[in-house]
């Protein structure tokens, strides 16, 4: 399996384009609607994980958040996995919250 090597920059700016980072719970809003494949029903925000994958430098890039969005139509579920800044992740640490669900927000 070929995987796309970017750089630290060019992911984030192309998380950017989809992703935006906020101050709110659950610290993470898509840029887009997320519709169903399956019905075409507007999916709602499910949970969002925070985590550090601890590579080595230079391996592959650390900070991520796993979102999870679902369909309350006919049960989908989807995860989009969002690199984030360092500086992001970080803040959302030091709230000692690495784990939101839907009813948090
Ligand atoms: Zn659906």
């Amino acid at each position: 399996m070929k995987i796309v090597k970017l750089t630290k920059e060019e992911l984030l700016e192309r998380m950017n384009e989809f992703w935006q980072e906020t101050d709110e719970k659950p610290y993470i809003e898509p840029k887009f609607t997320i519709v169903c494949p399956f019905c075409s029903s507007e999916m709602v925000f499910k949970h969002a994980n925070y985590f550090s994958r601890g590579y080595p430098n230079n391996v592959g890039y650390n900070y991520r958040c796993d979102v999870a969005y679902k369909c309350l139509n006919c049960g989908y579920v989807a995860t989009f996995g969002v690199a984030i800044s360092e500086s992001h992740y970080k803040k959302v640490l030091k709230k000692g919250e690495k784990f939101i669900e839907w009813w948090q927000c």
